[in-house]
């Protein structure tokens, strides 16, 4: 049985009474869900008063991107041990927003997983398809190599840790989400996928999260999919009652 999780990804919202707020109010709706994990992921600026009215819950804090150096020359960038000292203990990485704004690409991403897990961050590898790629059917190719190369010398241990996270360009933010059914597809492709590059045992426990404008009226029957194992929510989880709902999906 994989152990869901939900996260939150705030991006580049939240002063901090902003965000102060809203993790308290997901701290108190979270409480006593002790069969699945609740991550959020605020601006670096929030990290620590966010863990710090977190302190007591079992919500996970996670930063948004992170480096692959422990520190130095690196203007702009947050180190693997920044992030833990903050509170943290999981990063995500390659996020569409950085690869197609700020293009990142696969090698880059490659080494800041890598930074996370020496550091004993867990990574959540985000990957996935633009419209014009799922248009000219190349979605399971792009997949394909934004996990073999996102992944590229992670250790069966490592990969253990790992979260990966499936979300679609052309659903973020949008309002467009993939259907149960394209979300699945592509879910239980990187499950394959993953089978091939480690083996059944540790591909079958791997959590592989859906995000792509998950909503209160859509997360059941997406949590419902046999390989969605999580969300990663972007607009939505700006909204304690809607994120709170999310959470508490059945
Ligand atoms: C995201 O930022 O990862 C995301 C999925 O955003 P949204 O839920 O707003 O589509």
């Amino acid at each position: 049985m994989r152990r869901p999780l939900l996260a939150g990804n705030w991006k580049m919202h939240t002063t901090v009474m902003d965000a102060c707020h809203l993790a308290a109010e997901i701290g108190k709706c979270s409480a006593g869900l002790d069969d699945r994990d609740v991550l959020l992921a605020p601006p670096y600026t929030v990290l620590s008063e966010v863990a710090h009215v977190l302190q007591g819950s079992a919500v996970l804090i996670a930063s948004q991107n992170v480096c692959w150096e422990e520190k130095g020359a690196f203007t702009g960038e947050i180190s693997p041990t920044m992030v833990k000292s903050a509170g943290g203990s999981a990063a995500i990485i390659g996020h569409s927003e950085r690869r197609h704004i700020f293009h990142e690409d696969n090698e880059m991403i490659n080494r800041r997983v890598h930074g996370a897990l020496s550091f004993g961050l867990i990574p959540i590898l985000c990957i996935g398809e633009t419209l014009e790629e799922r248009e000219d059917g190349k979605t399971l190719t792009v997949l394909e190599e934004q996990v073999r190369k996102g992944l590229a010398a992670v250790s069966r241990e490592d990969m253990e840790r790992s979260v990966v996270a499936y979300e679609p360009v052309w659903a973020i933010g949008t309002g467009k989400t993939a259907s149960k059914e394209q979300a699945q597809e592509a879910h239980a492709f990187v499950r394959n996928l993953l089978t091939e590059m480690y083996e059944k045992n540790v591909a079958e426990s791997a959590r592989i999260l859906y995000g792509g404008s998950v909503k209160p009226d859509n997360v059941d029957e997406l949590m419902a999919q046999a390989d969605i194992d999580g969300a990663l929510v972007g607009g939505a989880a700006l909204d304690a009652e809607s994120f709170c709902r999310i959470i508490n999906f059945t």
